[in-house]
């Protein structure tokens, strides 16, 4: 009954994307770090589904679907990567399917799970962390979406991202850095007090503040990013 929680691996028919060889690799479909707490380690240090390539010897992650699971912690991420030009109402798609095949299998009795979508490697880590410090992923979109607007220059987010990093953050200070979204790169880091983060969880503590937050991440993907340039382009 529980099979989909579990971890998962299967043989799949992969192309070098550097060489074009093709060949058999083993690839996860989900991590149960529950049961496994060593896989919690290796994906955060992005060994899972990288393979070397038996031709030309490089190593390549493999952009695939990826559940992860944390029973101790109910932590439940669906990665849904937006590879071979799948768009994210596609990826939101699949993921609403993927709910409804998780719904039949648990058992009427049991609380709904939260289980969360993220469509990039980095936000599969990033969202680990958050959830792992009992932060609220919502509203750290919400902190982002604020940051673009107070520094539309230094974070033109057209071109930036932000990603909430925990190694870097102290009982004081959220840390966030700055990414390039060609490059990858990391550039800098903006500190969002803990304090004003735990005032907004105050803010957002009632059901008409909640539902304004809902209102601005309906879900299921959250990305203060994203509805900020949409608010921009609607303006
Ligand atoms: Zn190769």
């Amino acid at each position: 009954m529980m099979r989909p929680l579990m971890s998962q691996k299967k043989t799949h028919e992969i192309a070098c994307p550097l060489c074009g060889r093709e060949q058999e690799v083993e690839l996860w479909d989900s991590v149960d770090v529950g049961e496994d707490p060593e896989l919690r380690d290796r994906l955060l240090s992005g060994l899972i589904n990288r393979v070397e390539c038996a031709g030309c010897k490089k190593w390549f992650r493999i952009d695939k679907p990826l559940v992860y699971h944390d029973r101790e912690q109910d932590i439940f991420i669906h990665l849904e990567p937006l590879a071979g030009g799948r768009t994210l109402k596609q990826a939101e798609k699949g993921f609403q399917e993927v709910l409804k095949e998780l719904e039949n299998l648990m058992p009427e009795d049991v609380a709904p799970l939260e289980i969360h979508l993220v469509v990039e490697w980095s936000e599969l880590i990033e969202r680990i962390f958050l959830l792992e410090e009992g932060l609220d992923a919502r509203l750290v979109e919400h902190i982002k979406y604020m940051m673009f607007q107070q520094n539309p220059d230094k974070i033109p987010a057209e071109k930036k991202g932000l990603l909430f990093d925990a190694q870097d953050s102290t009982d004081d200070q959220l840390c966030f850095v700055v990414q390039d979204r060609a490059t990858k790169k990391l550039e800098a880091v903006l500190n969002f007090a803990r304090a004003d983060y735990e005032a907004l969880v105050n803010v957002f503590d009632s059901d008409d503040q909640m539902a304004l937050l809902e209102e601005q991440f309906p879900g299921p993907y959250l990305n203060g990013r994203l509805r900020y340039l949409r608010d921009m382009a609607e303006q």
